[in-house]
């Protein structure tokens, strides 16, 4: 059993009924029962939760992470729990459920989907075993279909990945617009939101001013565009955060990472967010206009660095640079403006003379082996495309290539990228017979 209750800066709300009876702890197998480091606070360390933990928050509140940075989180009414989200497995959603059942041995009255990819719905069946009613945006919720490269990075995406197909379960509740709901001898409020997905919903609980942000506002830069994911109406997301910012949350509980502890810090964060979304879109907007490239408005396009400085805005899922990209492409398309772009050669016939001009492939090759040497991972990777347009099956240029993007995912701190890199990296050795 492992129990380590932080002592720096505790907050008297967020540890609850857990410090009162440490009868409780001795049951949390595996579980790490921890208060933030600091009220309001959310660093980049307390973003990893490695072990799972249960916070406490206003009394009857408590939100579990530990899976991928995944929450899944319970409201004790006095006719029993409500549940926010599953996790993405019935196995992990069993252990949370194992925890919560230390802190209440009430029934579960209701299971409220934020949204429905898989890291937050996949232990649905776990949770609502027992026909309870299911409140999300769809008319029936199944995990078997979904795609998790939708899904904010996991450390380890076992969970997801091993989840067995399940059964479609319905949803009670289709969630369109505001949509008061008396659950468990709770008043609560599910309202239909757009932001990471755009069937999503957020949950306010105003007895005790906790909002759930879902996908909605997360421990990441927004994803406006993930990659290969259709690009996110950045418009819809904002007019969803205007609509959080309208409630004054006391606690903002994201289904990533940690709950924001007080009202301040939680109108802060979701200003901050806002803001951010606002700004970029302004800014690519008006530079569109002037007649801006996509790579002329990557460059020209920062974000201040009280924005950029904070932690739930850390580019670990989506990166400023391809929300820019992809609002320029959603507003003009492929071409960037520049002529030259309407006459460009096919790669194998650039490649060819790019070679030339460098005095042949095996330069190319020794070039790139040195910008392997050098850390210069994405220009070795650059020039191992070219040999690999001129000769797809060049053994040394398919090694160099799977070396520089090995290069790459150890130097990114954004995960769906490190991804891709590795992904291809394993094909490339694979096609060498490694
Ligand atoms: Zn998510």
């Amino acid at each position: 059993m492992m129990l380590r209750l932080f002592s720096a800066a505790p907050c008297a709300l967020l540890l609850g009924s857990l410090l009162a009876a440490p009868a409780i702890a001795e049951d949390l197998a595996d579980t790490e029962v921890s208060s933030l480091p600091a009220a309001g606070s959310l660093t980049e360390e307390a973003l990893d939760t490695p072990t799972l933990s249960v916070i406490s928050i206003a009394d009857n509140v408590h939100v579990a992470l530990g899976h991928g940075r995944t929450t899944m989180a319970m409201i004790e009414g006095p006719e029993g729990l409500v549940i926010i989200d599953t996790l993405s497995s019935e196995e992990a959603a069993n252990r949370v459920l194992t925890a919560f059942r230390n802190i209440s041995d009430r029934p579960v009255a209701a299971v409220i989907l934020t949204h429905l990819h898989r890291d937050h719905s996949g232990g649905l069946p776990a949770v609502a075993a027992h026909n309870v009613p299911v409140y999300s945006r769809a008319a029936s919720v199944t995990s078997d279909g979904d795609d998790s490269s939708n899904t904010f990075p996991h450390e380890s995406t076992a969970d997801s990945e091993d989840s067995a197909p399940q059964a479609q379960i319905p949803s009670r509740q289709p969630i369109r617009g505001r949509h008061p709901v008396t659950v468990a001898g709770l008043e609560l409020e599910l309202v239909a939101a757009h932001g990471d997905d755009d069937q999503q919903l957020w949950l306010w609980y105003p007895h005790k001013g906790v909002l759930f942000s879902g996908d909605a506002f997360y421990t990441s830069f927004p994803a406006i565009h993930a990659l290969q994911e259709p690009v996110k109406e950045a418009r819809d997301w904002l007019a969803t955060l205007d609509a959080m910012l309208e409630q004054s949350p006391h606690f903002l509980v994201s289904s990533h990472g940690y709950p924001i502890i007080g009202q301040e810090q939680s109108l802060t964060a979701l200003k901050q967010y806002r803001d951010t979304i606002a700004l970029l879109l302004d800014e690519a907007l008006d530079g569109i206009e002037q007649g801006m490239g996509p790579e002329d408005l990557v460059a020209a396009i920062k974000l201040p660095p009280e924005l950029a400085g904070q932690p739930f805005l850390n580019e670990r899922y989506a990166r400023l640079a391809w929300a820019i990209r992809a609002i320029y492409a959603d507003q003009r398309g492929w071409f960037d403006g520049n002529p030259s772009s309407l006459a460009t050669l096919p790669p194998a016939e650039l490649s060819a003379r790019i070679a030339e001009l460098a005095g042949g492939p095996d330069v190319l090759l020794e070039n790139g082996l040195l910008a392997l040497d050098n850390g210069d991972y994405g220009w070795a990777a650059q020039l191992a495309d070219h040999l690999l347009n001129l000769a797809p099956d060049h053994a040394a240029a398919r090694h160099m290539k799977a070396d520089a993007l090995v290069g790459l995912a150890e130097q990114t701190t954004t995960l769906p990228e490190r991804d891709f890199y590795l992904k291809a990296a394993r094909q490339l050795r694979q096609s060498t017979g490694e």
